[in-house]
């Protein structure tokens, strides 16, 4: 087992690069792993640069919650921030998958060649076929810290060790009870307890609705979603699927601005989502209500370290998923519960609400 004293004592200052920065100069996305694989640029998914900077030491933050589409890109967001860590910020993390068997699946898929294709991490975790390399599918170590990954269904995985940085991913999928020691999420998050400058970052499509751990999760926080300007009006607006038209084909399917009415075509997303910008939609709503009810007081202001973000798939980049493709798949689900369902939680990134 590791020695985990000399993590607590520090041992050295945070660096004061941001995860967004960091990720631009150093990530690879490999070939394997990555549909548009070579450099890492943020520019090309702009939404990802806040979640991310709130992983970086210099963010006050410690729980970032995302509750998200399909295809825009999270899955690098929580990439960039371990590679982040190996690189810049050294100290124990737990990366909690589903299962066990995923949490390997993950490792192998992921994990491996964010380490192996990024050059400045290659050399931080030793190669796992040297002896004694403190590398296996489960644990990578490196100078200052260690990456252990596991599955919300082992208790003794979630109970493993101290950790300062804890990333939970996919939390939909987790079961409801770890080995019947109780709620996984909650087993993870005490394992975090003796770090002042711990970070959480939890992940995931929603599923149903009252059920769903993100959805809840993400009730909690100031509830951001991401503003885009109309390219004719420049009116900022939250990208709404009851705003996506079209005809008899639904490829053609084009977004109308909600303030001019306007069409707006797919192609238009790249400058849109350039420009855009995340906001609170639950400060205002919760300081309004705070002048009738003082017990409503904004949640942004109770937790000023916990943040949310919403992301659907409506906004997934340009030459990823398109609103044509987004109708098209409606258009295939929507008789059929099970896949209009899925259709909801992939797309939209909300939790499906069960009939009866
Ligand atoms: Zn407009």
């Amino acid at each position: 087992m590791v020695d985990l004293s000399s993590y607590n004592a520090g041992l050295r200052p945070d660096s004061i690069l941001k995860v967004s920065d960091w990720a631009d100069e150093n990530r690879i996305l490999s070939q394997t792993a990555s549909s548009e694989p070579g450099k890492f640029r943020t520019d090309r998914t702009p939404y990802l640069k806040e979640i991310m900077d709130a992983l970086s030491p210099s963010s006050p933050i410690e729980k970032v919650v995302f509750m998200k589409g399909a295809q825009v890109g999270g899955t690098e967001a929580g990439n960039n921030w371990i590679g982040y860590i190996i690189d810049q910020a050294p100290g124990p993390m737990l990366v909690v998958q589903p299962t066990v068997e995923m949490g390997k699946r993950w490792s192998k898929g992921r994990l491996a060649p964010l380490l192996e294709d990024s050059p400045c991490l290659r050399n931080k975790v030793k190669d796992p076929r040297s002896r004694d390399s403190g590398n296996t599918v489960q644990s990578k170590e490196f100078a200052g810290g260690i990456v252990v990954v596991t599955g919300a269904n082992s208790a003794v995985g979630l109970r493993s060790m101290p950790v300062r940085y804890l990333f939970l991913d996919e939390v939909d999928a987790y079961p409801p009870d770890a080995d019947s020691e109780g709620d996984p999420l909650t087993l993870a998050i005490q394992r975090t307890s003796t770090f002042a400058r711990k970070k959480i970052f939890i992940v995931s499509t929603p599923t149903i609705q009252g059920l769903s751990r993100i959805e809840r999760e993400f009730k909690e926080t100031d509830q951001r979603y991401y503003f885009v300007p109309c390219p004719h009006c420049d009116f900022f607006q939250i990208l709404k699927w009851e705003n996506i038209k079209y005809d008899s084909d639904p490829l053609q399917a084009v977004y109308v601005c909600e303030h001019c009415k306007r069409n707006i075509e797919n192609h238009h997303k790249t400058e849109m989502l350039r420009r855009g910008r995340w906001e609170s939609t639950q400060r205002d709503a919760a300081t309004e209500e705070q002048c009738e009810v003082e017990s409503t007081a904004a949640i942004s202001i109770k937790n000023p370290r916990v943040v949310g973000f919403h992301l659907s798939s409506l906004y997934s980049p340009v030459g990823w998923l398109s609103w044509g493709t987004c109708a098209q798949n409606y258009e295939r689900a929507k008789d059929d519960d099970q896949l209009l369902k899925a259709w909801t939680n992939t797309t939209l990134g909300l939790p499906w609400e069960e009939k009866g």
